[in-house]
């Protein structure tokens, strides 16, 4: 399995450093005919409007939409959750628009720009993941298929809808893998399915 981590800007070692100890290969990606190389991508924590307007520069933009719509899964972290987002709160930047979710970037005030918390995660049993959040976003709404995997003071901090994945924290910086996990899960469920249809 090859993970690609978009690395324009941001936390991408930190993603890639995890993806390696649990056995992926990982490709930092830069170009857009990258895309066609890798199982599944990663769009980490950094700027959202900084990481969008690289994303268009490098006409990488495109690319990763038509490979989410294709079945690839995606997973956006921080200013990644941002970026997949059909719709940015009182916010013109540019988005990928690939999950049913208003972001609200920057939503937990000044005062609380960064901060730690144990989250109950669904499917992640009992033990509480830890998560750090650096003037983080979270998600204002979900829309139709969306499945909420976690809340934090009646927020949505973590959800799925499909192949496509959105944290509101960042994963990649605590010792915790149980999210990359559930993410390399999402795209062993892709690459079978893909298998299986070409059978
Ligand atoms: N505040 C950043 C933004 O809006 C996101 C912060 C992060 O990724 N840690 O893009």
């Amino acid at each position: 399995m090859r993970v690609g981590v978009l690395a324009l800007q941001g936390a991408f070692i930190e993603h890639e450093k995890i993806l390696k100890e649990l056995g992926c290969e990982t490709i930092q990606v830069r170009k857009k005919e990258q895309l066609e190389e890798i199982d599944g991508l990663i769009i980490p924590g950094g700027e959202s409007t900084t990481i969008g307007k690289l994303m268009e520069e490098f006409e990488l933009a495109e690319g990763i939409k038509k490979r989410a719509k294709e079945g690839m899964p995606v997973f956006g972290t921080c200013a990644g959750l941002i970026l997949i987002a059909n719709d940015i709160f009182e916010c013109s930047q540019p988005r990928l628009g690939l999950m049913n979710i208003v972001a609200h970037r920057n939503a937990f005030g000044r005062q609380v720009d960064s901060f730690e918390t144990d989250l109950d995660v669904k499917g992640l049993g009992d033990q509480p993941l830890r998560a750090v959040f650096i003037r983080a976003p979270y998600i204002k709404e979900a829309g139709e298929g969306v499945d909420v995997l976690a809340m934090h003071d009646d927020k949505i901090v973590l959800a799925r809808q499909g192949n496509i994945m959105a944290a509101a924290f960042h994963p990649e910086l605590t010792d915790d893998t149980r999210i990359h996990s559930m993410f390399i899960d999402l795209i062993e469920e892709s690459l079978n399915s893909q298998q299986s249809s070409a059978k």
